[in-house]
């Protein structure tokens, strides 16, 4: 249990609550003065201090191998910049939009794709930023969809929400608000009944993507939280990243992907590590990350398999990297691989 009942937000606290030990301070100062720090008590009591590879300090603690900057990595791997039209918006895709209202998050990942752009010394959307965005989208018919995203969205005050939710609301070709937040996981007793009501609106889908790596964070109160989105009638969809020494094995993301199931929340995206700077240490290769789905689809029902994807870098958005179970052989005569790596011939049409 983290005694002080409160987010862990330096190297003091971090060293308070055992988190780090006085040898790596050093190194460590020099993340921290790079990559904002925040673990909330929730995530805290999840750590299991007698383990040195615990999947949840992995994914929150900084490590010195933060510093190791790599020629492929980049400050915006995933080319939100080359793509933004006016602040606060990102619009990659023909018909939907992403609305970044906040730099803060709950907690700071250390594998974060816009570690770069989020934290607490990052300025905030100012209204007026805000009202250019929303004028972005009222003026552009094409966008049916906008994903509120950040930062958490969701750190936002109910209050402040409700007034976001109705303005997009009032945009008559926005038919889909999506929010993508960690915070279920992160501070589930956020997830009030206040703000599960600001987030909804007449005549308009809201959805929710979870963004969880591990089993262990979908706690009793994590599974509380999704469980007053979902019977509110908005459908939970989860979004993971495949993380080396966090979720990389067999076992551990079958076992996610049945949690989120069994939480009525659909695996909709399995991430491949973005180019993040000082990531590489959390990221695997694209074979294993393969092969890892290769098992799912065998041993795990039909719900409990998301899609693996790569955002590729530079700003060309998404795409699904396999593995692949057709192959042409001649124009016409496809092979197909069974779950147990059998292939077998589809016949031509007739
Ligand atoms: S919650 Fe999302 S935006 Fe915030 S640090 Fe983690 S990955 Fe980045």
């Amino acid at each position: 249990m983290n005694a002080t009942g409160k987010t862990l937000r330096n190297l003091s606290d971090l060293a308070k609550a055992e988190l780090v030990q006085p040898s790596e301070r050093v190194a460590l100062e020099q993340v921290a003065a790079r990559y904002a720090i925040a673990i909330t008590p929730a995530i805290a009591d999840l750590i299991d201090h007698a383990d040195p590879n615990d999947p949840i300090a992995r994914q929150f603690i900084p490590n010195a191998m933060e510093l190791e900057r790599h020629s492929n990595e980049s400050a915006d791997p995933i080319g939100d910049f080359t793509h933004s039209p006016v602040e606060g918006i990102v619009h990659r895709y023909p018909d939907r939009v992403l609305l970044k209202l906040t730099h803060l998050c709950a907690v700071y990942c250390r594998f974060c794709f816009r570690r770069e752009m989020i934290g607490p010394q990052v300025h905030a959307l100012a209204p007026a930023a805000l009202d250019t965005a929303l004028a972005y989208i009222a003026a552009h018919p094409e966008i049916w969809e906008v994903v509120l995203t950040g930062g958490d969205p969701l750190i936002l005050s109910p209050r402040r929400l409700k007034q976001i939710v109705a303005r997009l609301a009032a945009i008559s070709h926005v038919a889909v608000i999506r929010i993508h937040t960690r915070l279920p996981v992160a501070d589930p007793a956020r997830i009030t009944p206040a703000l599960v009501r600001a987030l909804k609106t007449r005549g308009k889908a809201t959805y929710v993507v979870l963004h969880a790596n591990h089993p262990r964070e979908l706690s009793a109160a994590a599974r509380a939280a999704c469980a007053r989105f979902v019977d509110a009638g908005i459908p939970v969809l989860s979004q993971s990243v495949l993380l080396r020494g966090v979720n990389d094995d067999a076992a551990t993301l079958g076992e996610l992907m049945r949690a989120f199931v069994a939480c009525r929340i659909k695996p909709y995206y399995l991430h491949h590590g973005d180019l993040a700077p000082g990531t590489a240490h959390l990221r695997t290769t694209i074979e294993h990350g393969q092969e890892l789905m290769r098992n799912l689809r065998g041993r795990y029902s039909g719900l409990c398999q998301p899609a693996y994807m790569l955002d590729i870098p530079g700003g060309h958005g998404k795409s699904p990297i396999g593995p692949n179970y057709l192959s042409v052989e001649t124009p016409g005569r496809y092979h197909v691989t069974d779950f147990n790596g059998g292939s077998h011939c589809y016949p031509p049409p007739k």
